[in-house]
């Protein structure tokens, strides 16, 4: 099964899904200057052909990492939410709280509707598309084989 390049008619093409499995790399390298100054590096490095071959991501409800970072943003949503009910309504009390809550539930549904549309309509549509991406290794073009 050989596919060739488009624009180069290069033979050297990857599917996108083993050209990012394949850009990772283990580095553990040793830095020594002199006799004092000693440091490791390690980690995974992912080259630039992987990183451009990443498949789509499905949308967070919360885009931040971590419960802390998650509760954090809900917190700084409702202060925000807050600040603009009672610049809009003035002083506080329990019709600014209300108005204030109903306006958060809002927004919580408006954003689960975003993430759950983009999660079960558009992602699925761009992993397929993802699935038959091809790149060429010679000239760097992406091409879709199979649709
Ligand atoms: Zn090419």
């Amino acid at each position: 099964m050989g596919y060739c390049c488009p624009r180069c008619n290069g033979q050297n093409v990857q599917s996108f899904a083993v050209a990012h499995a394949n850009g990772f790399s283990t580095v553990n390298t040793q830095t020594r200057a002199g006799l004092a100054f000693h440091a490791t590096t390690q980690g995974i490095q992912q080259n630039v052909v992987s990183q451009m071959t990443a498949p789509p991501l499905k949308m967070e409800f919360i885009p931040t990492q971590g419960l802390l970072r998650k509760v954090g943003v809900l917190l700084g949503c409702y202060i925000g939410v807050s600040v603009v009910v009672s610049q809009v309504l003035g002083a506080n009390g329990p019709v600014p709280q209300t108005v204030t809550l109903a306006s958060l539930a809002g927004l919580l549904v408006w954003r689960f509707r975003a993430v759950s549309q983009h999660n079960m309509q558009e992602w699925p549509l761009l992993y397929e598309r993802w699935q038959k991406s091809w790149v060429c290794l010679q000239c760097g073009e992406g091409f879709l084989v199979g649709v």
